[in-house]
């Protein structure tokens, strides 16, 4: 049932890493698999076998050609240097190859401690694993670069956090994990064959097209590819009300894509200042910091490669802050195409052409002017303390002549109304069909996200009733996001008393 798995992480130096296997659980139980997950990563599913899956996704069981790992790396943990951080609780077992003709990393999440765990137990709890799995897979089918989730599987023993929680073990799938951390264990050791090895390997897995630059062009490109990646990846969370809640840079993928499920949230009602995080007391990872915080974090990865940029250190230097400041374009382009889809206005074709993003160009002062547009239509949320994903969810109604919908999720909606002739406006600019423009508006704008207080029932119902089923039906609601769900509770914000508005880090 399981394909043959490569060791490709495992096959740097030693010092990179810690071999070593799962600690075994007690009853491992398959809570949840994602089948077109294993598909795609060439599972034989005619011969699944839910008892084997649950021994090797639960760590009892070791699959063939995996070489398990945990990795080392480091990290700023909000904004505090910690020189060695690494996988305390996760086991890299290897790489598959995806039928899109990458490879993917497949790891076990509360596989047991490490050398790694500092103080940890190095388990997960059952909850924070579910919650990861929904999350992941709800942004997978949003269309976001992440991390995946291939499997849930209970472990029969129990774990305390807050409180006594049962026990389970979550399969991640990334295209890697190396991190900015990863880069700054081995800068704070002065290792540079080290990073030069991981810049080989973040080249040849993530960004190919940079494979064949000379040796002395290539840390400056990666950085300058991460950039691109990250900016346009916050750009992405930020248009769907998502806080991810620990940027620290040891959750900083080089792949671009969204990892570490830990205190995250979709917001319900909108305010650029939202914060969910149990340990985020000063708000440092707030809805609208994130891509500040990104850049931050890029400037950790870019001093990292120093020595690699340049023997001239004066000039690595220059060139690796040009590196870092574009970050603020590429996002700004970025975060304004993910406006315009969720205005229902078309691309921009002069974007990203240099001489037309000057102010004074035509694409510059289109691409200001719907930044703006869009922009304001938060600051009418934000004034009425209205839902994200239900404004957004109901332009198509108000395009149609529906206002009611829209304004009936508005406590105050003086903004709103004198926001909306600029939007009909703006649209009859575009010169295209209200059709058009709906099933672009549909196309942009998710109705059902996996918001804070269904995640919490899908994991009591878990926990307390042993009951998967409200899980279940909300994984499929969220893994079709465009679509209405046959129970249309899925759609509302949370009641007065339903509220979450607090996140742990499990
Ligand atoms: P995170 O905040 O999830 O990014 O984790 C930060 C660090 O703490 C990483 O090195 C993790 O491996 C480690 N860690 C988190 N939870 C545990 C745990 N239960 N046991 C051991 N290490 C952990
Ligand atoms: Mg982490
Ligand atoms: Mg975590």
């Amino acid at each position: 049932m399981f394909p043959a798995f490569s060791g490709r992480y495992a096959s740097l130096p030693d010092r990179m890493r810690a071999e070593m296997a799962p600690t075994p659980v007690a009853a491992p139980r398959l809570l949840a698999f994602n089948r077109p997950l294993a598909e795609a990563l060439g599972f034989d599913l005619d011969a699944f076998d839910a008892t084997r899956a649950a021994e090797v996704l639960g760590g009892n069981a070791v699959p063939d050609g995996a070489t398990p790992i945990a990795a080392a790396y480091a990290g700023h943990q909000f904004g505090n240097f910690v020189p060695q951080l690494g996988d305390g609780r996760a086991i890299l077992l290897g790489e598959l190859a995806h039928r899109d003709g990458g490879l993917r990393e497949v790891q076990l999440k509360g596989a047991g401690r490490t050398p790694f765990s500092r103080g940890g137990d190095g388990r997960a709890p059952i909850g924070p694993v579910l919650r990861e799995y929904l999350v992941s897979e709800a942004m997978a089918a949003l269309g976001v670069p992440t991390t995946r989730t291939l499997a849930a599987v209970a472990s029969g023993e129990q774990v305390v956090r807050q409180m006594v929680e049962p026990g389970a073990v979550l399969t991640r799938v990334a295209s890697s994990h190396v991190r900015v951390g990863t880069f700054q264990y081995f800068a704070a050791r002065r290792d540079s064959e080290a990073l030069s090895l991981l810049v080989d390997f973040c080249i040849e897995r993530h960004y190919p097209e940079l494979a064949d630059l000379p040796e002395a062009e290539r840390a400056l490109a990666l950085v300058e590819a991460v950039v691109e990646r990250q900016a346009s990846l916050v750009a992405q969370w930020k248009g769907l009300g998502f806080i991810h809640g620990v940027m620290n840079t040891d959750n900083c993928a080089i792949s671009g894509e969204t990892i570490d499920y830990g205190p995250c949230a979709f917001m319900d009602a909108f305010h650029p200042h939202r914060v969910f995080s149990s340990i985020d007391e000063r708000g440092r990872y707030a809805w609208d910091n994130q891509p500040a915080i990104a850049q931050w974090n890029l400037a950790r990865l870019a001093e990292t490669l120093l020595p690699l940029i340049s023997d001239d250190q004066e000039r690595a230097v220059a060139l690796a802050t040009e590196a870092i400041e574009a970050f603020a374009e590429c996002h700004d382009a970025a975060w304004t195409a993910v406006l315009r889809a969720k205005l229902g206005l078309g691309a921009d074709d002069s974007q990203g052409q240099p001489e037309s993003r000057s102010t004074d160009g035509q694409g510059g002062a289109l691409a200001d002017e719907d930044l703006a547009l869009g922009e304001d239509f938060l600051k009418a949320m934000e004034e009425g303390n209205a839902d994200f994903t239900l404004s957004f969810a109901h332009l198509p109604l108000a395009l149609a002549g529906d206002e009611a919908a829209l304004a009936e999720g508005f406590e105050r909606s003086g903004r709103l109304e004198a926001w909306l002739p600029r939007w009909r406006e703006r649209l009859a600019r575009e010169g295209v069909a209200d059709e058009v423009v709906g099933a672009r508006l549909a196309a942009a704008n998710p109705q059902v996200i996996p918001r804070n207080h269904l995640v919490e029932k899908a994991i009591r119902a878990a926990i307390d009733d042993d009951d998967l089923s409200v899980f279940e039906t909300l994984l499929a609601a969220v893994t079709r996001p465009y679509q209405t769900p046959d129970d249309t509770s899925l759609l509302a914000p949370p009641g007065r008393d339903e509220r979450v508005l607090r996140t742990f880090c499990g």
